[in-house]
């Protein structure tokens, strides 16, 4: 299926590894323009060059990178000053870590806020009505699993995810928007094989004694489809996402968890 968004241009945030890295590959794949950004520099121009030596990437996509914190207004001044305009935007940063609710004061949850809420508002309030105006626009939000099925140590994911996600639902009905080609929807991934899992799996073996493997194997095992996601099949949900095809999709709550999830909504 051609998505017909070849010679858009994205930004991909968080995408040095991971699920970022998967939107960015399949996009770039597609033939978009790919702006990605991640903190780490190394990483970063590793992600790069990895996408521009993969051979599905048509030879007119193109490639940038800046090495940015997206959750201070300085990294996303550094990313805007490289472009101001996209036509699509995937928003991601690191997830918060887990831990007991009482330890977390006031500044473990504007972090949180900052990270995983505010910054996709703030993307999307840079974006949304120059992508009206020209009369086409995808915003994808990598959020989470948890946000339909809360995990207890999760608390400060749980918390910010939850108020981006009614955010979310808001923004993306307004006509002037939905009406004019923009579609806001935020993708959930439930447990997928990336540096996140593992290095959470490194810290309860540190923890707990038990090895990491172990502790992977057992994520399966709630899962019908017993195993982990793969960062590839993320990012061709996301690329779908972004497709001239996907224009009637706005403000949707989507599990790519292989059936974890038991409701029905
Ligand atoms: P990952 O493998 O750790 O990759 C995270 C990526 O985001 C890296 O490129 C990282 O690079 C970048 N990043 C982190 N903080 C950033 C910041 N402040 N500014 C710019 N880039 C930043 O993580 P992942 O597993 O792909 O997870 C992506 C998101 O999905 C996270 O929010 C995570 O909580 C959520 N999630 C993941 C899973 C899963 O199973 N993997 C499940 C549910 C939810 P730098 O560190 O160099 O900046």
């Amino acid at each position: 299926m051609d998505l017909g968004i070849a010679g858009k241009w994205a930004l991909v945030c968080g995408a040095s590894k991971g699920l970022g890295f998967g939107c960015a590959q399949a996009l770039s794949r597609e033939g978009v323009h790919v702006l990605i950004v991640a903190r780490g520099a190394e990483a970063l121009q590793a992600a790069k060059e990895r996408l521009l030596a993969d051979p599905q990437r048509p030879p007119a996509a193109q490639v940038e990178s800046v090495a940015a914190d997206i959750t201070t207004p300085a990294g996303r001044a550094a990313v805007f000053a490289l472009r101001r305009e996209f036509d699509i935007i995937v928003t991601n940063a690191g997830g918060p870590p887990p831990g007991d609710f009482r330890a977390w004061d006031r500044e473990a949850w504007i972090k949180a806020l900052d990270a995983n809420m505010l910054t996709p508002v703030e993307l999307i309030r840079s974006a949304v009505d120059g992508m009206a105006a020209r009369g086409f626009g995808r915003i994808v939000n990598i959020t989470s699993s948890s946000v339909k099925a809360p995990i207890d140590v999760l608390g400060l994911s749980n918390g910010a995810r939850s108020g981006l996600t009614g955010f979310v639902a808001g923004v993306a009905r307004i006509p002037s928007l939905a009406s004019a080609g923009v579609t806001i929807n935020n993708l959930l991934p439930g447990v997928f094989d990336t540096d996140r899992i593992r290095s959470m799996a490194a810290a309860q073996s540190a923890r707990t004694g038990e090895p990491p493997e172990a502790i992977v194997e057992a994520r399966k095992k709630p899962v019908p489809a017993r195993r982990l996601g793969d960062p590839a099949e993320f990012g061709a949900a996301c690329a779908f996402l972004c497709s001239r095809h996907a224009g009637y999709i706005t403000g949707q709550n989507i599990l790519i968890d292989g059936g974890a999830y038991p409701g029905t909504h």
